[in-house]
């Protein structure tokens, strides 16, 4: 039994698991691909959960939470049953172009990754101060960084470049860098584990719907194509985020609303999305104000879904052959209307949701499409902990 910790320090909370991983789960195919995972043909055994939990309210501002990232994780790890671990993982938002692979954390490492604060202002610190506590807490337990960002570091140049003018967004680090890439790159091979088939051999549109919410185009494994950029801003609808707009409505917004860039990005970040079209982030509660006639929730409802199937297409049109598209994470894992919207009207490129499977409260990695349907729709749930926890045994276990 192995025993990994996995570490999400966001700026006022901090998320923890602690996994006991059987010998056979570790087989990984090294960094970056990670292990094999649980739930699906030709995987293994599955790792013990052995506590889970999170922190919140960080910060100065609520009498009796802690008061910063130190007092947070002593708290935590006095609490759990260390003895005998082998390594902790972080989850590292940004790791620019980097890191195209997680990284065993020295001081360089710490270095590279603060570096890159100006391109996740929000995140990164956060990560950082993370890091910089457990090492100081576990002194001789290795820590490993596991990147959002680098599972998009397959995109050719073509995908990852914005067309605008080249020295500026050479000096100015403009580039698509993508997120949510360990769901992502667990969701892609659990889909292949699903179907049967090696995970080389397939072409997969995945749908990150949670909170956030990403695409991405994964052929054979790798990332091609996805929908967040810079920043976890682009791309799809979500919860509190706008995800693709006219860039202009930035300007104008500046210039003749007189809005600050600071309000524009709150705007954008925190108070668009779900929540900018019906006053709500949760899809539970827009589900059932859509369901009692609200139109605002109605409408909300409509484009979150028209945008899933738009990238659908463009992404289908990107790998030239599908062979499955899955949903994960909240919504995706939990809302049959959002699947069967997203993808309704697809029928003549193979793509249907079989009503009974997408309904059925079943659990777990399933298929949703007609059998025999040329697409495999799936619904496939995302583990992000534990793709931190087995990319970063991978490290510790080094190059085979
Ligand atoms: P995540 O970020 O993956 O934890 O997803 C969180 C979101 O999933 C919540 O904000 C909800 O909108 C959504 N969600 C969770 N459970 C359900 C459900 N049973 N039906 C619809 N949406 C759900």
């Amino acid at each position: 039994m192995t025993r990994v910790l996995v570490l999400n320090c966001g700026s006022s909370s901090v998320k923890y698991r602690l996994f006991d991983v059987p010998p056979n789960a570790q087989a990984g195919a090294g960094a970056g691909t990670a292990a094999a995972a649980p739930g699906g043909a030709g995987e293994v055994a599955a790792p013990l959960v052995v506590a889970t939990g999170v922190v919140e309210q960080i910060g100065e501002r609520v009498p009796g939470a802690p008061r910063d990232h130190a007092e947070a994780l002593a708290a935590v790890m006095s609490d759990l049953p260390l003895e005998g671990l082998t390594a902790v993982g972080h989850r590292v938002v940004h790791g620019g172009l980097t890191f195209t692979t997680p990284a065993l954390v020295d001081d360089a490492v710490l270095a590279a990754i603060a570096d890159l604060v100006p391109l996740a202002p929000l995140h990164n610190p956060a990560n950082l101060a993370g890091i910089e506590v457990a090492r100081a807490l576990l002194p001789g337990t290795p820590q490993v960084a596991v990147f959002d960002t680098a599972f998009h570091r397959t995109l050719a140049p073509a995908a990852s470049t914005y067309a605008i003018d080249a020295a500026t967004a050479e000096r100015y680090g403009i580039h698509r860098y993508g997120f949510h890439g360990t769901s992502h790159a667990i969701v892609s091979r659990r889909t292949a584990a699903l179907l049967g088939r090696p995970l080389d051999e397939v072409n997969t549109i995945t749908l990150h719907l949670g909170n956030g919410a990403s695409a991405c185009a994964v052929e054979g494994g790798r990332s091609v194509a996805t929908s967040m950029g810079l920043s976890p801003l682009e791309g799809l609808v979500m919860g509190t985020r706008s995800g693709d707009l006219d860039p202009a409505i930035i300007f104008h917004l500046h210039r003749v609303a007189g809005m600050p860039f600071a309000e524009i990005d709150n705007l954008l970040n925190r108070r668009s999305g779900l929540t900018g079209l019906a006053g709500v982030n949760d899809m539970r509660t827009l589900l059932t104000r859509r369901a009692a006639g609200d139109r605002a929730a109605a409408l909300a409802f409509d484009v979150y879904c028209r945008r899933i199937r738009s990238y659908v297409g463009a992404y289908y049109a990107e790998l030239g052959r599908l062979d499955a598209i899955t949903f994960t994470a909240g919504v995706g894992e939990n809302a049959p209307a959002v699947r069967a919207a997203a993808l309704t009207g697809l029928d003549r490129l193979g793509i249907a949701v079989d009503p009974a499977r997408n309904d059925s409260p079943e659990r777990g990695a399933r298929v949703i499409s007609p059998p025999e349907a040329p697409v495999a729709v799936c619904v496939v749930p995302t583990d992000e902990e534990w793709e931190i926890a087995s990319q970063t045994l991978a490290v510790v276990a080094g190059p085979r």
